[in-house]
């Protein structure tokens, strides 16, 4: 729809902050492909995203088969499973991808993800205290 770049980003994992980011982009009219290893959660996106498929994102060969590689944004919204995330975002680095986001839950996260080539790292927890701590002073101009 887009050619290969355009208005569209690829999403890795469908848990809370993958979903609702997902799901935000699509409401903003971003063509998303979005990922996750579990059939359940896929189902649960099927119908609100266009395109939700089951793959496991530590295979390279099964994102080349998605497009994945000719994406210029991508997120990677897996937590919990370490060796997962670094995988993923090294695999999307090695492709070549130019704004990769990648979600980390500790620091050390962060330093390794952004060794394996993320460009971006949030970390949801952290971040959100920060901004939290904003808005309970009535900051309200900082947060903006
Ligand atoms: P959240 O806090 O956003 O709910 P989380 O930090 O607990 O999530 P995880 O549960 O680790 O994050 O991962 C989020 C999603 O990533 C899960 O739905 C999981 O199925 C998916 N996921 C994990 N590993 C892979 C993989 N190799 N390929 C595709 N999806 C994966």
């Amino acid at each position: 729809r887009n050619g290969s770049s355009g208005n569209r980003a690829v999403i890795i994992g469908l848990g809370r902050f993958g979903g609702s980011l997902a799901l935000e982009l699509a409401r903003q009219r971003t063509d998303v492909l979005a990922i996750d290893s579990s059939p359940k959660l896929v189902d649960k996106y099927a119908e609100d995203l266009t395109h939700a498929v089951v793959a496991d994102s530590t295979d390279e060969d099964a994102l080349k088969q998605l497009g994945v590689h000719q994406f210029r944004r991508a997120v990677v919204a897996i937590g919990a499973d370490l060796e997962a995330s670094i995988l993923t975002t090294s695999v999307l680095a090695d492709f070549g991808i130019p704004n990769i986001w990648a979600k980390a839950l500790s620091r050390q996260h962060a330093r390794i993800l952004e060794r394996v080539g993320a460009h971006h790292v949030v970390l949801p927890e952290h971040d959100m205290g920060e901004r939290v701590a904003h808005l309970v002073m009535g900051r309200m101009l900082d947060y903006i």
